[in-house]
Formats: structure tokens, sequence, C-alpha cells
């Protein structure tokens, strides 16, 4: 199902790009789940997008679900923030110095997110997710880091362990080259189970300085907490004198305005930022009371740095989002939108036969090739079918859809999804679920 004759899309020009990518760039590709390993084919490159759509080297268009990987919940190039982009960069692009902008993205970030008093940018969520390792650990005087297989906090090496996205895909539960030293103390649990978590505290409670996790489970598919889970590692965290963080880089400001801790009513003691809160430009923030986050340097010992961090034109584009996503309207347009294109998305499968679920929170969604009822653990996950989700995404591409290459990641709607585009989806999918029958 790998050859690429099979399939019209992309084309010859992204074709002839790839390979010369491939000459100067590790697998063609600056990040490997772009680079449709788990499909098989050639990936398109992309031109330009806006709203809903994207286009590629070929001139074909697409209805996008990818929203790269997460940030677009505005829509490609809304015109807002390309034009905060463009004023700021006019002003000169970087300074080293601090800025006004920092401390309005900052402003907005603790207005929305009630656990959080003060905030550290950033530049990836990689970074978020390692200052905030670093800053549990120094905060609590502990080592150990209790995460869930299946959950995926960036390359950060010690928590590069079981992860899912791209290493998942790419059936890699670690990697060369993170030395076994640097993860022995990472502690890893089964997301959604917290007879997992608890043995973890009742074997190294003393010395546990956090529990990381993904609110919402979005790099293997999109999985939901359980009722009491979130809540469970909130108690688990208390009684051990441990630090709740919540890796909130998909989830923060898409599945509620005020992140999923919001959505779920579960304080963390830390957050770790990324995607939305850059608008699509290269951002990521720490954030957490005023307390913790002081152990921070300047003002506390625990050492964090960034020539870039704070920086102006991704201030811009941050500040032009979330002030957008703050009074909650951008969501509940968003949500009947979601309604319908699942409850089409099952409708088709359904009339095509195909065992076939979605799973949602807010505004990112799960489509699993299963026959189970719902999915809920990282092994429900690997079981579902990734052969079926190939032909699926081949086909949805070749009809002019744009889905994530990967059956292990979740899909992304915008503000900008109106009904002729969720038509046109639904439209492909019943060419692909037919495909797939
Ligand atoms: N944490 C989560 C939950 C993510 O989904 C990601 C990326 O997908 C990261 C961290 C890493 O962010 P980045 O790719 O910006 O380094």
């Amino acid at each position: 199902q790998t050859a690429n004759a099979q399939w019209q899309r992309p084309g010859p020009r992204s074709a002839e790009l790839f390979e010369r990518a491939a000459r100067v760039t590790p697998g063609g590709v600056n990040s490997p789940v772009r680079a449709f390993s788990g499909v098989g084919g050639t990936p398109a490159f992309i031109d330009h997008a806006s709203g809903a759509y994207i286009y590629d080297v070929d001139g074909n268009e697409y209805v996008d679900y990818v929203g790269s990987f997460g940030p677009m919940i505005l829509g490609h190039a809304h015109p807002a923030v390309v034009e905060a982009v463009q004023q700021q960069a006019s002003k000169g692009l970087s300074f080293g110095a601090p800025t006004g902008l920092e401390t309005e993205l900052a402003e907005l970030v603790c207005s929305m997110v009630d656990s959080i008093e003060s905030v550290r940018m950033v530049n990836s969520g990689t970074e978020a997710a390692m200052t905030a390792l670093r800053l549990a650990r120094g905060h609590t005087g502990r080592k150990k880091v209790i995460k869930f297989a299946g959950n995926y906090h960036g390359h950060v090496d010690a928590l590069l362990v079981n992860a899912g996205s791209g290493a998942l895909t790419l059936g890699i539960p670690g990697s060369p080259g993170v030395p076994e030293a640097v993860v022995q103390d990472t502690l890893v649990a089964t997301y959604n189970d917290l007879d997992s978590v608890a043995e973890a505290f009742k074997a190294h409670g003393d010395d546990v300085a956090c529990v990381m996790v993904e609110p919402v489970a979005g790099n293997m598919n999109c999985v939901p907490p359980e009722d009491g889970f979130l809540q469970g590692l909130r108690d688990l965290c208390d009684e051990y004198g441990a630090l709740l963080v919540f890796d909130e880089v998909m989830t923060g400001f898409r599945v509620h305005p005020g992140c999923a801790q919001a959505h779920f009513g579960v304080t963390p003691d830390v957050t770790a930022l990324g995607k939305i809160v850059g608008g699509g430009m290269p951002v990521g923030a720490v954030g957490g009371p005023s307390k913790v986050m002081e152990t921070l340097a300047p003002t506390g010992p625990v050492y964090q740095a960034g020539t870039l961090s704070g920086h102006p034109l991704g201030m811009a584009a941050g500040i032009a989002t979330l002030s957008r996503l703050k009074d909650g309207s951008v969501h509940e347009a968003i949500a009947p939108k979601l309604d319908s294109l699942l409850q089409g998305l099952q409708q088709c499968a359904d009339k095509h036969g195909v065992p076939f679920l979605t799973q949602r929170v807010g505004a990112m969604f799960g489509m699993f090739f299963t026959d189970a009822s719902r999915v809920s653990r990282f092994d429900d996950v690997a079981a579902c079918d990734t052969d079926k989700f190939a032909v699926f995404f081949h086909t949805m591409l070749d009809h002019g859809v744009y889905l994530a290459p990967s059956a292990f990641e979740a899909g992304f709607i915008s503000q900008a999804h109106d009904d002729t585009a969720i038509q046109r989806t639904l439209e492909a999918a019943d060419a692909a679920f037919a495909a797939v029958a």
C-alpha cells in the first residue's frame, strides 16, 4: 500500500523537492512524522495555506486537519495574526533584551489559565517540558519523574522513554543516544490506570519530583482521561509531596480557553505550553504559581535561559491568537462543526461496514480503525489497524483532505473550517471508507 504509483497526490513537484531534500536533510524532513513513514509515499511539500486550506507545490488544494500539528486554531494566515507579525518584523526581529510584548503575552496566559501566576517563555514544546521537569526536580529536591507510555513530551532525553508521536510511529520506544543513566529516574506508568501510578509512588514516593502527563493523550491519537484519572493524579501527588505537571503543549487553549485543566477541573502545579501559545511561531512556555516559578533563575537557583526566548515575532503572533480565544467564542463556534464532521465520518464508516470510532475533546479529535467502543489505553491504540489507516489517509489525500500522516496523531480543526470544508471532507471520506472496506 506504500507505492506512490498507487496514489495521485501529492505529485511530481513534491516528489522532486523530497528527493532534493533527502540529499541534504536526514530523511528529507526536519521532524520525523512529516516523512510519511507511517503511511508510505512522498510527503506533500507545502507552498502556502489560508483558512481551512493548505496548498502543495503541485497546486493541489486540501482541507487541512493538521493545522501545523495544533497551533492554527484560528485558521491559516489569519489576517490579524499575520499583520501583528509583519508590524513587529518591521521594528526589528530580536533584541536579546526584554520587550513589553513578553509581558503582554504572559499577562494573557495568566488571565486565561487559573493555575498560572507567572510564566517563562521558551522556544518550543520540548523546551517547555524540559524546563518543567528541571523546575520540578529543583523545587522539590527530588529526582524521579513518573510519565506515561504513549505520552510524548518532545525529544527531551529523560522523557524519551516509551514515547508516542513520531517515536511510536517509527517503532522506537526510546532512542539510541539517550544513555541509560539519563532515564534511570524516569518511571513509566500506564495512562488511565491509577493503580500503575500508585504502585510507582509506593516504590519510590519519597523521591518522586513530579508526575508529568498529557491531560488528554494527543500523541497516541486522541485519548481522553477517564473520569477521576486526573483528580487521582492530583491526590497522589499531594499525598507524596510531588508536583503535578500538565503537559498542555497540545491541549493548551485547544480543548478550552483555560486549557485542559479548566475543561476537567483539575489544577496542576506546573503547566508546559507550546503550539497555540505562539500562534504558529516557535514559542513554548512554562507556568505555575509564583512561589514555584521563582525557583527559576534569576530569582532562584534552577538555571534556564534562551537567546531567542520571548521572541518578538512569536509574542506578537501569540498575543493576536490568545486574545481572540479568551472569550470562548472561537471554541463555541468550533464545537458544532466538529460534531457534524465526526457524526458524518461515523455514518460514512457504518455505511461501508468499516469498524471505526472517533473521540474528541474540545477542538481536537481522533479517528480509530477498531472494533472497540472506546479507546482509553495505549494498548487499545496500538491494536488499531494501521494498514487501513494508510489506505484511508492516501485516499483522503487524493480527494483533497490533508490528515496527519500517522494513525497515532490527533486531528485538529480550526474556526475556519466551514460547512463547505466539512462537506468536502465527508465526500472524500465516502471514497476513503469505500477503499478501506
Ligand atoms: N508535548 C506535547 C504534548 C506535544 O504534543 C509536543 C509536540 O507535539 C511536545 C511536547 C513537543 O513540542 P515541540 O514539537 O514544539 O518541541
